[in-house]
């Protein structure tokens, strides 16, 4: 017979995502490259939440052509059997150098050119993926997401881009998805504060913790000496989650949240009491936070999150969330 820890997680696979009291939850996997998604699926997951597709740019001595990232985008899609696939442009610069483009030398290359600023900077690249991207979305239910938006230009911008991108494929005979949804990165603080103004540009948000949390505590993300596990707890960054997750309600948009925060179980009572109802996490966690989800009911979360929300450092929202097993509020 097999383990008993391997038939839980058999069980845990097959059941939706679904707090105590019924609500369910959307869980999707993050993914950096294509054939992770046989495992995704194995898990059970809703979809693909946030495709990484810079990493098809790295360790390359040229970008993959349209006709190359197009195959790889329509095997990707065709996996999924109309799951949905959020490809997020290439978030290239800062940690993520390729080795086809020199960058300048910068003091600051996570504050630097990187992000929405390289593909708006070099269009050509740009155009090559959304044109593989929308090809792609003839075969299943692909979504957009643009990293590092801090200002309404830019969103602007790279709208207008894609409606020239689709006039020519219209030209050119090629079929794309004409309701392709574009969604952003709430990842840097100016986006967060503007997300009630962003939620009328964008049909859907994806919270990216890692740098939310880098750039609103001014804590390099890859420098362990001074960032902590507590970060994501720090209530400068719960405010500033809440205020993406309010504003997409507002709005009726959908709020996901993709970052690291969503891929550790004490988090979860404090993000679905704060009302986020998808989480993105990467396979390895898929199945601890389906398992956590299973434990909590909205109606504790959220009283939880209210008393959260009146304390004023990191380590008593983490002591909270840690007795929140044995002492839901
Ligand atoms: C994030 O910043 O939280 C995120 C999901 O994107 P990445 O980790 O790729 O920067
Ligand atoms: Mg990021």
């Amino acid at each position: 017979g097999k383990h008993v820890l391997e038939q839980r997680l058999d069980l845990t696979r097959k059941k939706p995502a679904q707090t105590l009291d019924g609500q369910v939850i959307r869980l999707s996997a993050n993914i950096s490259m294509p054939d992770e998604i046989v495992e995704a699926l194995e898990l059970g997951v809703d979809g693909i939440g946030l495709f990484r597709t810079e990493y098809l740019f790295m360790d390359r001595y040229a970008p993959p052509s349209e006709e190359e990232q197009f195959i790889m985008y329509r095997n990707a899609i065709q996996l999924l059997q109309g799951k949905p696939l959020v490809f997020r442009i290439m978030d290239i610069g800062g940690d993520k150098q390729v080795r086809f483009y020199s960058f300048p030398l910068e003091e600051n290359p996570s504050l630097g050119y990187r992000g929405i600023r390289f593909c708006l900077g070099e269009p050509d690249l740009l155009e090559t993926q959304l044109r593989a991207i929308l090809r792609a979305s003839m075969y299943g239910k692909v979504k957009v997401l643009y990293p590092m938006i801090s200002s309404l230009q830019q969103i602007r911008a790279v709208k207008v881009l894609m409606k020239e991108v689709e006039a020519q494929l219209l030209k050119e005979g090629m079929a794309y998805d004409p309701h392709l949804e574009i969604g952003m990165m709430i990842e840097v603080p100016a986006a967060a504060l503007l997300a009630d103004l962003f939620a009328h540009e964008v049909d859907f948000f994806s919270i990216g913790t890692n740098d939310l949390i880098q750039f609103t505590l001014a804590v390099d993300r890859m420098n362990d000496k001074i960032a902590t596990p507590h970060d994501s707890y720090h209530p400068a960054v719960i405010r500033l989650v809440k205020r993406a997750l309010d504003a997409g309600k507002q709005s009726g948009i959908p709020v996901s949240l993709c970052g690291e925060m969503a891929g550790d179980p004490a988090a979860v009572p404090l993000l679905l009491g704060l009302g986020l109802r998808e989480f993105s996490v990467g396979n390895s966690s898929v199945l601890k936070v389906k398992d956590r989800i299973g434990e909590i009911s909205i109606a504790d979360a959220e009283a939880t999150v209210n008393h959260i929300l009146g304390l004023t450092d990191s380590e008593q929202v983490m002591q909270q969330l840690t007795s929140y097993m044995t002492n839901p509020i």
